[in-house]
């Protein structure tokens, strides 16, 4: 009697791995960023070059493309 109920702990156990294992399987493989992703773009207050956000340089009157130029509108 008892082997049965090791048994039954065994088959619950393996049916609670396969319960599990399709959520794994449902997530994305790899998600990555797409590379087209819109990022906003900014014009340089100097020369009027558009420049990703994240490269921007930010200056008192707005942003620029590099801090050369945020220096020649500035001063
Ligand atoms: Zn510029």
């Amino acid at each position: 009697m008892k082997l049965l109920v090791l048994l039954l702990v065994i088959l619950g156990f393996v049916w609670w791995i396969r319960q599990q294992r399709p959520q794994g399987m449902n997530a994305k493989p790899n998600s990555q960023p797409t590379p087209d992703s819109p990022q906003s773009m900014l014009p340089c207050q100097h020369c009027g070059t558009h420049v990703p956000e994240s490269d921007a340089v930010r200056g008192r009157l707005g942003p620029y493309c590099s801090s050369a130029h945020r220096q020649l509108a500035e001063g």
